[in-house]
């Protein structure tokens, strides 16, 4: 059994080609990664502005009071047509062009407006109320660079300088397949016998979403404890990039998934794990012709375990292929706030626990009462994982102990109260 960072050292290397890249409209880029540095191919703004609605003027000329004659009203969108001289002015509407002759501009309330002329009583320094050509972005300057992942306000700069569609690194397709004959649909008659509602799909096409928005797992069903039926759904999962299965990776009669695998020509990287929940993880890559390898999580069954598996492994995989730097999701100093001592196993733990922080700003980690693996109910109030490490003595009240941050969760505040309490 190798250690949690030997496998994630694991997954990290198993990428060890360029990154492919594709071409996105805009409309459908949100959570992709730039694969090239973007250049401006405008001066922004274009023009020099006004950044307010009022009364072009050239502020040398100006004493307060003075009365201008208004030459011409200039909207947005459109070019001004006359030159200011002396005791002239234009209207302009925020983000118009200011004619020429003007370097300042009154807004529209320090104006009083009669006829065709108007008074203007404000003092005025030159450029006041003016966005300068180029100010904010120059054309030809990089804007953003390669690697920047794409959110709202990088989408609207993309539009800003007209890279749309953008490059980016090619979007994966995952396939999520549960595996198990005791699993019936969530949507279907309620479970009779030894059957349970399969959870781990959409569970896991979830986590899928939350790696990033741009990606979405697709799902075949559910694949049964037989050759015949994971032949043919790896059929289907082995024609996308990622294929995550959940089930049949353990030592039961029927734990099937890793032969199957082995016989599509599976490069096993890892198949065990020392760490609870979780301790069976398969990974590796399915080689293709003319294609990049499949990449291959077979995840434990038990929901929790899934969960938990999911997080620590396929969430940096999943953001390193989209084109991000491969990082483990943070381990961050708390205090133990339980009241029992946790006893040490030969492999890492991570326990559901409650975060809150304290009037310092320091964490501590309340541990939630959890029944194991199957448990998934006692996850649903945990705001992150407990890491409790293999080697040392037990965990006692008050003593450090890290904690992993989960997705989605609440995130931790301040709590006048402790929760939870199991251990
Ligand atoms: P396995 O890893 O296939 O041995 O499954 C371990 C345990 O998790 C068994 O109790 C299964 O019934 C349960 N299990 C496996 N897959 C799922 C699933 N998709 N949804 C809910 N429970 C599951
Ligand atoms: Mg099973």
């Amino acid at each position: 059994m190798i250690t949690k960072g030997e496998a994630l050292a694991r997954i990290a290397s198993a990428l060890d080609y360029p990154l492919p890249t594709e071409f996105r409209p805009l409309h459908d880029a949100l959570g992709a990664v730039l694969a090239a540095d973007i250049r401006s191919d405008v001066d922004m703004p274009p023009f020099e502005k006004s950044s307010v609605d009022g009364w072009a003027i050239s502020a040398e000329g100006h004493e307060p009071g003075r009365r201008y004659g208004i030459l011409e009203r200039i909207m947005a969108g459109t070019m001004p047509t006359r030159r200011l001289l002396a005791g002239q002015t234009s209207k302009v509407m925020t983000g118009a062009p200011l004619p020429e002759g003007a370097n300042a501009v009154v807004m529209v309330e320090d104006g009083e407006e009669e006829a065709e002329s108007v008074i203007l009583r404000a003092k005025i320094r030159p450029g006041q109320n003016v966005c300068h050509r180029g100010e904010d972005l120059a054309a030809g300057q990089i804007v953003l660079a390669a690697g920047t992942r794409i959110d709202a306000v990088v989408l609207g700069v993309l539009a800003m300088v007209g890279a749309d569609p953008v490059s980016v690194f090619a979007v994966p397709s995952v396939c999520v397949i549960p595996t198990g004959d005791e699993l019936c649909l969530p949507e279907g008659p309620p479970p009779e016998g030894a059957q349970i509602r399969e959870t781990n799909g959409v569970m896991l096409r979830a986590q899928v979403r939350g790696v990033s928005p741009i990606l979405r797992a697709f799902s075949p069903g559910i694949a049964r404890d037989n050759p015949e039926s994971l032949r043919n759904f790896l059929d289907v999962g082995l024609d996308h990039d990622v294929l995550i299965l959940s089930g049949g990776v353990s030592m039961g009669d029927l734990d099937l998934v890793g032969g199957a695998l082995k016989e599509r020509g599976l490069e096993v990287a890892i198949e065990k794990v020392a760490i609870k929940p979780g301790k069976p993880l398969l990974f590796g890559r399915v080689p293709r012709p003319h294609r990049p390898p499949a990449f291959v999580f077979g995840l434990p069954g038990n929901p929790v375990s899934s969960f938990v598996t999911f997080e620590l492994f396929v969430f940096p995989f999943l953001r390193r292929l989209l084109g991000e730097p491969f990082e483990a999701r943070p381990e961050e100093p708390a205090t133990y706030a339980g009241t029992k001592s946790i006893a040490r196993i030969p492999r890492e733990q991570h326990l559901p626990c409650a975060i809150e922080v304290d009037a310092t700003g320091a964490l501590r980690a309340n541990p939630l009462e959890w029944h194991g693996s199957a448990d998934l109910r006692g996850l649903v109030a945990a705001d992150g994982l407990m890491v409790v490490p293999s080697a040392g003595p037990a965990l006692e009240p008050g003593m450090p102990v890290s904690v992993i941050r989960l997705p989605g969760h609440r995130p931790a505040r301040a709590r006048a109260t402790h929760r939870g309490g199991g251990h």
